[in-house]
């Protein structure tokens, strides 16, 4: 069974981690692979070794560790303004490659400054699940 059909929502510090790991990056990119607990995304796998100066986060697909499980992507763009979430060419094709579930944080990455993307870059809903 794919579970990366089923992702309904982000753990509330799971949220934040990204947040805060797009602020201590900036004004750099970082990549990373969301995973999930059942159908809620609960961790975060920082892929190192991957970062741009500018505005292309890369990640080498034959890099990813083998065996782990993940069901979409997230990274940062360190640049503000509407238009600022919204992905690359470059970005939807990683996105067709790594799941359904694609988070982009943006300058200056307050609590709404992000978004979800399916595999073919389609904004989609993801929600906050508190804890408790
Ligand atoms: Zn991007």
């Amino acid at each position: 069974m794919s579970k990366r059909e089923r992702i309904r929502g982000i753990a509330a510090d799971t949220l934040d981690f990204i947040l805060e790991v797009s602020k201590s990056y900036h004004p750099y990119e970082f990549i990373g692979l969301l995973s999930a607990d059942s159908d809620v995304i609960s961790d975060v796998l920082l892929l190192p070794g991957m970062l741009s100066s500018d505005r292309n986060a890369s990640i080498r697909l034959d890099m990813i560790p083998l065996g782990i499980s993940y069901v979409g992507s997230v990274h940062n763009h360190p640049y503000p303004g509407p238009g600022a979430a919204r992905p690359s060419a470059q970005d939807l094709f990683i996105f067709g490659r790594t799941g359904n579930c694609h988070i982009i944080t943006f300058y200056p990455y307050d609590g709404d400054c992000w978004r979800c993307y399916n595999s073919v870059g389609e904004e989609r809903e993801l929600k906050i699940i508190g804890n408790g």
